[in-house]
């Protein structure tokens, strides 16, 4: 976005600020390449004419609802559109199709009541002010009347409003969807209730969001001819599963340890609960409650979810047993035993006297091609043991709870279309980033290239297709860092892959390779004085990795005597949820990696995608107090870029952002002119005569559609009213 010149003394003008990002203020001298302002904060800032920008002294107070509208669209312009409109409230605003939301930090209850969903029901897109229902609306339209399937995706960094974005759009087409007057467990109240039961062992209080989903999701709802939920699928990604064992202050847990902990006292009693801060796994964090919740009230809440998702009440018993001995667990601790290198449990606190157990915990058995050894651990090993216990324990609970969740909602293997809702985690660049933040930021990766693909490529094709002029806009393609991270052989998750199964690797050996190999590759850069960390240049910035714990990390196994001591378990919940593997892959022990087996599921969820209708909704967290009322301009604009907010806006406003064939031109807006109808004209003709009629400039007609300018196709709706 480059700066008009046209500025003069007494012009209205935006300068870069280095706290406000921009602050507005009043051109008193230019000399040269030099511009004085006076800005409103009352500061006067020298600055080069190239840095300015024009003001829109005319734009309305509160902002327009979309930014294509915007007479100036500059960095500046976007971010004082959305300022001016989040102070009232406005908390939605489009982009041509894409939808910002911010984040309001407060209840806005009218804003999704049902009142509101029944404005939005078949409204015209734009008719209505922006919102998340109006988006869900387009998709579910497009999907009657097309046949088919959507997806709507939602993104943003932690805290920026995903989940609860997400819930709306969920309920919203439950609303469209589903069975009115029909009272109990319907295929829509399953779906909803859903939520609350993976939230509850999904999500936690963390520093940016104190309900922050520690899992991607992609909810698929499924519907049958009649554009009825007829069915639905639930796809997570990627638990957080540290987190079951280490907190730091003031985070906490999983939101399940806490509630059980508050159960009414039957429940405590049953599992010898008490206090949380009698438990390891809760007290390395001072934060135990949550303002505004309610633990008890949240135990009970989970109970009703489950109901009606169709977990029954034994199940239910169960899985609150697995969370109450994940806590006791927790407890156990360990003392040097009378050998070098062993261990005994402690058991003044812990309440576990079973053998094998202790078996489990402390000895670890060695198939060498000579002789099976029994080894001990020392007792830092054996808390390691305890922990990797907890943790598989905990990710297979979470997997099982999905599992049944999709069976019990059931699957419609008649429904050819879907509308698929994707809640996953956005950017990630922290002081220390990790494997995590490296699989996270790759899912961003293939998500940005699938929106260039889809708004940049997907555009140009178009034009190109149509044979119409079109000056090519180039944007910034990231295969490049798609194959760093995914190509096979040598790529990043190969190479540790490789890393992995090799016995005599370390984080060095790993990191050592990574430099060899990446030495020339523009998207990779070795950190100066580091050993064991490597940057990647990604489409949203450079991020430093610390390869130290990616091997860990990467592995995906469960200890062998951990696999023996939970198939053997004498609660068929828990034998159930560790089926004893088949023979030959316990023997040749094949490997699996987190990594690519993450891969594989970016893959398939691509293919779904790709297959789908997109729409994308860009969540944004105004200030990291998590505050109402409070819009930091520099934290902002770092998150529209991300997004790509502001490169689309740049591609959409250059070209022809609406289109219709010449047929749907006709039949909408014939209307505006009988005569050319009457005349015989062929459609490509009598769409032109119809355009020139409207006085309208600069649009372009292809071999089939017409292509409108931004804000032209409002121009000839209004057009069309007056006429109606
Ligand atoms: P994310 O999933 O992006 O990490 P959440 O959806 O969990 O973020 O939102 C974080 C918090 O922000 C919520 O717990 C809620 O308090 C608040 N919030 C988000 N969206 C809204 C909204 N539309 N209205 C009111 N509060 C919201
Ligand atoms: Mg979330």
């Amino acid at each position: 976005m480059a700066a008009p010149v046209n500025i003069i003394v007494g012009s209205h003008v935006w300068v870069e600020h280095p706290e406000l990002a921009w602050v507005d203020g009043e051109v008193f001298k230019i000399s040269a390449e030099e511009v004085h302002v006076h800005t409103t904060n009352g500061q006067t800032v020298i600055t080069n004419i190239s840095k300015v920008f024009p003001k829109d002294t005319e734009a309305p107070p509160g902002g327009v609802d979309d930014m294509t509208k915007l007479s100036y669209l500059h960095e500046p312009g976007v971010l004082h559109n959305l300022a001016a409109r989040y102070e009232l409230n406005e908390i939605y605003t489009y982009t041509g199709n894409i939808l910002i939301a911010i984040n309001p930090f407060q209840r806005l209850p009218h804003l999704y009541d049902t009142h509101m969903m029944e404005q939005y029901k078949g409204a015209q897109f734009g008719e209505l002010s922006p919102h998340v229902f109006a988006i869900a609306d387009v998709a579910y339209r497009a999907m009657i009347n097309e046949g088919k399937s959507n997806s709507i995706l939602v993104s943003g960094e932690s805290g920026a409003g995903k989940t609860e974005t997400t819930k709306m759009l969920m309920r919203y087409l439950a609303y469209l969807g589903g069975r009115s007057g029909v009272e109990g467990r319907t295929v829509e109240q399953q779906v909803l209730e859903s939520n609350p039961v993976l939230e509850a062992f999904g999500n936690a209080k963390t520093v940016r969001n104190n309900n922050s989903s520690r899992f991607g999701k992609f909810v698929e709802l499924q519907f049958d001819k009649n554009g009825r939920i007829s069915g639905a699928a639930v796809r997570t990604y990627l638990l957080e599963r540290s987190r079951v064992c280490q907190i730091s202050d003031p985070e906490r847990n999983y939101h399940c340890f806490y509630l059980l902990c508050a159960a009414p006292p039957e429940v405590r009693e049953k599992f010898k609960l008490g206090d949380p801060k009698s438990f390891h796994y809760l007290n390395q964090s001072n934060c135990y409650a949550l303002d505004g919740v309610d633990d008890t009230e949240e135990y009970l809440a989970t109970r009703r979810a489950m109901d009606i998702v169709g977990i029954s009440e034994e199940e239910q018993d169960a899985i609150f047993r697995v969370v109450a001995a994940i806590l006791h667990l927790g407890n156990i601790e360990f003392a040097k035993g009378e050998e070098a290198d062993s261990s005994v449990i402690k058991d003044e606190k812990s309440r576990c006297d079973a053998k094998s157990l202790e078996d489990a915990l402390i000895n670890r058995v060695m198939v060498t091609p000579e002789e099976v050894i029994t080894r001990t651990l020392d007792p830092v090993a054996a808390v390691g043991s305890r922990d990797a216990l907890a943790k598989t324990v905990y990710s297979r609970l979470f997997d099982w709870l999905v599992d049944k969740i999709n069976s019990s909602i059931g699957q419609d293997p008649n429904s050819r279309t879907i509308i698929g809702v994707l809640d996953i985690y956005g950017f990630e660049s922290f002081k220390l980033n990790s494997f995590e933040q490296f699989c996270i930021n790759f899912t961003n990766e293939k998500l940005q290239q699938h929106f260039n693909q889809h708004v940049f490529k997907m555009e140009q094709e178009e034009y190109t297709k149509e044979e119409i002029n079109w000056s090519y806009i180039e944007f910034v393609d990231n295969q490049d860092v798609l194959d760093l991270i995914e190509k096979k052989p040598g790529g990043i998750i190969a190479l540790l892959d490789e890393a992995c199964m090799f016995p005599k690797s370390t984080h060095e050996t790993f990191a050592q390779k990574l430099y060899q190999t990446f030495k020339s590759n523009k998207r990779f850069i070795k950190p100066k004085l580091s050993r064991t960390s490597f940057t990647i240049s990604h489409y949203a910035g450079e991020v430093t990795y610390l390869a130290d714990l990616f091997l860990d990390k990467n592995k995906d196994y469960v200890v062998a005597e951990h696999q023996v001591l939970l198939t053997a378990s004498k609660c068929p919940f828990v034998s159930g949820l560790f089926p004893p593997l088949p023979e030959e892959s316990s023997k040749s022990s094949k490997f699996s990696s987190i990594g690519s087996r993450f891969k594989l599921q970016l893959q398939s969820l691509m293919e779904t995608l790709n297959s789908t209708e997109p729409h994308y909704i860009r969540c944004v967290k105004p200030n990291n107090a998590l505050r109402p009322a409070i819009f930091e301009n520099a934290n902002i604009i770092q998150q529209l870029r991300c997004g790509g907010v502001l490169e689309a806006i740049r591609i959409s406003c250059a070209g022809y952002p609406t289109r219709r064939t010449f047929y749907e031109f006709l039949h909408r807006f014939g209307v505006l002119a009988p005569d050319v109808l009457d005349g015989n004209y062929d459609d490509k003709v009598a769409c032109e005569k119809i355009l020139d009629k409207m006085g309208l400039k600069g649009y372009q007609i292809g071999k089939t559609k017409v292509f409108l300018r931004a804000g032209q196709m409002a121009e000839l709706d209004a057009r069309r009213a007056e006429v109606l």
